[in-house]
């Protein structure tokens, strides 16, 4: 039976296990700065607030699985204004964040031994999703030296006749990988000659994209893969609104009916008052994004400048995202996050994001911390000759 091959347990987030320790040694009183979570410092802008507060007031029972209305309404309009995509009541469902959403859909379509291909380095959470719905990842490796992007060839390669998903993510966490029009066009025209695998295009990053005007979906890039496409979005990161946990998914209306159908048997929905802030998010001014990217990329540049310092690491430079994703010079990635968390500095292993041998860091924090913690992450690493080259 399908559910009985379904691992009981799985090991839990790694990414939240390190900020776990991180709190604890602060809770001892030390000083740790913590670079761990891809949580934006910003606090939620004030009409999303005042939203919340008013809906707060009222009496709000159980409301739509798939969300209320206002808000699909408001994700189609959000859709069609910033990808040109026309998308019908019934191909919109929202959820607990965009992370409850994919593992609904994983849930919801992977039978016992499915393989779902994930480009690594990937977010923690792919792999784990799949094998907790009984899926198998196939990860394949993305070389820095193309941006940490996946090839065609290389996405063609992985595809089997189990293959059930490709899970695409752009900008890319944690690499901050991005993806042009071309190789976009390119990954399409592999999908194409593979009609049974579905497309998961996880675009929680888009509004945090330094590239001027390279920022595309591949729904926007192939309409004629829509029927195969699930787009996943929410406020968490654009809006920093992470603890109002409200994601979404747009894909064809047989999926978003079984995405919702599982949804109705775990949480129901996801909290009103959240979703009615969801709508004051959308539907206010959007001038907050721009000037929030302009930080994260300020944030980034303050960063890289200290770390690209250091003989014993090899930063790239992201396109997207909040995140950095530097190699050490010695594999051993665990032993120095645990060195630099002993230093002071919590860090995530490059391992635990399928890419042996890097860390990575969060620029979702004031710029004078995150420059005190890569100057930790630097001096620590120049001190000690296991990590030097
Ligand atoms: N997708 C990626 C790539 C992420 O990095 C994250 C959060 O870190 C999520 C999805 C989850 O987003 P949400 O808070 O909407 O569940």
């Amino acid at each position: 039976m399908h559910t009985t091959q379904r691992p009981v347990v799985s090991a839990g987030s790694p990414i939240l296990a390190m900020a776990r320790r991180a709190a604890e040694y602060r809770a001892a009183g030390r000083r740790v700065i913590d670079l761990t979570l891809g949580e934006p410092d910003f606090t939620p802008p004030a009409h999303v607030v005042a939203a919340a507060q008013r809906a707060a007031a009222r009496p709000l029972g159980y409301t739509p699985t798939n969300g209320i209305p206002e808000l699909r309404r408001v994700v189609r309009r959000t859709l069609e204004r910033d990808r040109g995509l026309r998308r019908t009541d019934a191909e919109v469902t929202v959820g607990c964040g965009a992370k409850q959403v994919i593992f609904n859909a994983f849930f919801a379509t992977l039978r016992a031994g499915d393989e779902v291909i994930i480009p690594a380095p990937y977010w923690a959470s792919y792999p784990e999703m799949v094998r907790l719905c009984g899926g198998a990842p196939v990860h394949v490796a993305c070389a820095a030296g193309s941006g940490f992007t996946l090839s065609p060839d290389a996405l063609a390669t992985a595809v089997t006749d189990r293959t059930r998903w490709v899970v695409l993510n752009a900008p890319g966490n944690p690499t901050g990988a991005t993806y042009s029009h071309e190789a976009v066009a390119g990954l399409a025209e592999a999908l194409r000659r593979h009609p049974a695998v579905m497309i998961l295009s996880d675009e929680i990053y888009a509004h945090i994209c330094y590239v001027a005007g390279e920022y595309v979906s591949i729904a926007q890039v192939a309409p004629d893969l829509s029927e195969r496409i699930l787009l996943v979005d929410g406020v968490s990161k654009a809006y920093a609104m992470t603890g109002w946990r409200v994601g979404w998914g747009s894909g064809p209306a047989d999926l978003i009916l079984r995405i919702t159908a599982v949804q109705t048997h775990n949480c129901t929905q996801t909290s009103t008052v959240s979703q009615i802030a969801a709508v004051a998010a959308l539907e206010g001014p959007q001038d907050l994004l721009t000037g929030r990217c302009e930080t994260y990329r300020w944030r980034r540049d303050a960063a890289l400048a200290i770390l690209k310092r250091s003989r014993h690491l090899d930063t790239q430079e992201p396109d997207g995202a909040f995140y950095l994703f530097p190699r050490l010079a010695a594999d051993d990635d665990v032993a120095a996050a645990d060195a630099l968390l002993e230093a002071g500095c919590a860090t995530v292993p490059g391992s635990d994001f399928g890419a042996t041998g890097h860390l990575r860091l969060s620029c979702a924090i004031d710029v004078a911390t995150l420059e005190e913690g890569c100057s930790i992450i630097v001096a620590t690493l120049g001190g000690n000759p296991a990590w030097s080259r």
